[in-house]
Order: structure tokens, then C-alpha cells, then sequence
């Protein structure tokens, strides 16, 4: 008993002079790697439209309309609505992987806790406004 005590002690000692591998989360902010497949970001400018990443998305959860064209000749589609509701979003990356034009890509941002489901529907302002740790592979 007092043999198991003591060599209890002794851990705890070394552990005293080894460097932390705890963090102060959320007080301190923790750097994620920059590969990490967090919250996506929007590029409307580089957007042409295609469907193809919600076409591909397994759980459905992209909704994307396009703006009704005003000029017959005009052959550049423009997003009305990007929608992605991370309520059932699995940040699978599977929709930016497809993007041929990478307008969409994945941040190494995860913090979207929310005290509403309903605001854990993001639209195309809040996508395109989600600069939180671009990956740098990804930035202009
Ligand atoms: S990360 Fe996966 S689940 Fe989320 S929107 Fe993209 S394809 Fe869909
Ligand atoms: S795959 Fe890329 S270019 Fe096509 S609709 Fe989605 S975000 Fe836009």
C-alpha cells in the first residue's frame, strides 16, 4: 500500500518538471492544423454555379439557387442563395474536393457552437464573411 502511494507520488513529481500538454482552451485560442477540415469558407467571386459540391454532399445539406438572368446574353451564372446547414453538415470535404474552381474550401475554424439549431443554418454573407483560418493553400 504505502510502496504503491509513494511510487503514485513519484509520477505526479516528474510530471511537475515536463512540459504542459495541456492549453487554456477556450481563455487561449488552440492552432489547429492547417489541414484540418473545418468550417467552409465562400468565394462567391469564383462561384460558377455547377452544383456539383451539393450534388456530391452525402448528407444533402447545401441548398444553392441561382439569380434569375436579367441580360439574355449573359452567360456568367451569379449565386442568389448558398446555404449549408451545419446541423448535418459532417465537414466530410467532400464538397470542396470537387469545386473546380475552389470557391469553396475548408478552414481550420471549428468553433459554431450555437444555443439555437436555427443558427446553425449558414448563409452565403455568413460563408464568404468566415475568414477564421483559411488554410493557407487556400488563400488568394
Ligand atoms: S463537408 Fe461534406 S457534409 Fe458538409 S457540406 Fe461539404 S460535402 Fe456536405
Ligand atoms: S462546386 Fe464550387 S463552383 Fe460549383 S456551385 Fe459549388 S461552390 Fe460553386
Amino acid at each position: 500500500m504505502a510502496t504503491g502511494l509513494l511510487k503514485g507520488l513519484g509520477v505526479t513529481f516528474q510530471e511537475m518538471f515536463r512540459p504542459k500538454v495541456t492549453t487554456k482552451y477556450p481563455d487561449e485560442p488552440y492552432v489547429f492544423p492547417n489541414r484540418l477540415r473545418g468550417i467552409q469558407k465562400l468565394y462567391v467571386e469564383k462561384c460558377i454555379v455547377c452544383h456539383q459540391c451539393a450534388n456530391i454532399c452525402p448528407t444533402q445539406c447545401i441548398t444553392i439557387k441561382e439569380k434569375p438572368k436579367t441580360d439574355p446574353a449573359q452567360k456568367k451564372k451569379e449565386l442568389a442563395v448558398f446555404d449549408i446547414n451545419f446541423e448535418i453538415c459532417i465537414l466530410c470535404d467532400l464538397c470542396t474536393e470537387v469545386c473546380p474552381t475552389e470557391a469553396i474550401v475548408m478552414t481550420s475554424n471549428v468553433e459554431l457552437a450555437e444555443t439555437s439549431r436555427a443558427d446553425l443554418h449558414k448563409d452565403l454573407p455568413w460563408l464568404e464573411a468566415n475568414n477564421t483560418n483559411v488554410r493557407e493553400v487556400n488563400k488568394p
